[in-house]
Parts: structure tokens; sequence; C-alpha cells
């Protein structure tokens, strides 16, 4: 295994919509090799989630996990899935708000507006195809890798620009408001 170099804002290839991938494809060795990577480089940057364009690889892949994450420490664990081809289908109009930040937009955090309930449908890395309902700052979760393989990156939610801020000056000003709010939508929807 081995850890990729991770795509920043403004390389053109966050803007790029992946392709999907074939069965066979995702059993192929490359792709199967290309995941571990991915696993692997998520988990080294501290990573809730990683998309394959992210890595400089356009295909409709990404990996989500969340265990004891320093950078997330309010969000609910998520065991490691692989998402190859994912498909969201909104259920609800009640949408939360979320402080993001990505491993692609370095240092920057801001609020984004996410839909509650979505629909997941998508194949793992066997290619078996999975459908489940996600709810809360999990799917807010699935949102943001999702938009990733669309060629979206969080920026391009932020409803308020006065919103953005460092990382440093989220920990000073906004963490211990939006820990409360993390909470209450835990509460709320479970995840
Ligand atoms: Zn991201």
């Amino acid at each position: 295994m081995s850890l990729l170099k991770i795509a920043q804002i403004g390389h053109p290839i966050l803007r790029q919509t992946a392709r999907a991938l074939a069965t066979e494809e995702i059993l192929s060795p490359d792709i199967q090799s290309f995941i571990d990577d991915m696993v692997e480089t998520m988990r080294d940057a501290n990573g809730a989630g990683l998309a394959a364009n992210q890595v400089y690889n356009p295909i409709q892949v990404c990996v989500v996990e969340v265990e004891d994450n320093p950078r997330y420490p309010y969000k609910p664990r998520i065991p490691l899935e692989v998402l190859i081809n994912p498909m969201i289908t909104v259920l609800s109009e009640e949408v939360f708000e979320n402080f993001e930040g990505c491993l692609s937009v370095p240092n920057i955090r801001g609020r984004v507006r996410r839909n509650a309930e979505i629909q997941m449908d998508y194949i793992d890395r066997e290619g078996t195809p999975h459908q489940k309902i996600v709810r809360g700052i999990t799917a807010g979760t699935y949102q943001h890798e999702v938009d990733h393989l669309a060629g979206k990156v969080f920026l391009d939610h932020v409803f308020d620009s006065t919103s953005l801020c460092t990382w440093q000056e989220f920990e000073r000003h906004y963490r211990d408001e939006f820990v409360k709010e993390a909470e209450a939508v835990v509460a709320k929807y479970g995840s």
C-alpha cells in the first residue's frame, strides 16, 4: 500500500465529474489496490472520507470512516465503507447546518446546509449493490463525499461567507457553540 497525494482546491480534477465503474473493473487488482491506498491515505490524513478525484483518479469511488477523529470529535462513528457508483436520493425536506472542512481545502471550515435524511444506493468493493437510509451528521458526511464525485466541494454550499474560518479560529470562536448544535442533530436523527 502507498499514500496518495491529495489534490488541493484550484486543481481542475476536483471539478471533474467522476466516471462510473463496471463490476469487472471494480474486481480488478488495480482498482482493489487503489481502494486500499485510498483507505490508507484517508486514515493518514485523519479524514472522515476521501473521494477518488481528490487523489487524481476521477472514478466513482469514495471511502468513509469515522472513529475517534481529532478533526471531527463530535461526529458519530461510521465503520469503514467503500462506496462505488454512489447515488443519493433525498428523502425529506429537512436540512441541518454543518460546519465542514475538507482535505482538499487546507485549513478552512465553513457552514453548509445538508439534507437530514437520504437514501444511499452504491456498490461495495466486492461488487455487491446496497441500499440504506442515512440520517443526520452521518448523512452530511456522505453528501460531502458524493459531491466530490460530481466535481463539487463544500465551499459551493457555504451560504454565509462570514462563517469561513481557519481550524485554529474554529477552535477559538465556533467550536463550543457548534458542538452543542451537532449534539442536537445527533439527538434528533440518531447519527
Ligand atoms: Zn472533501
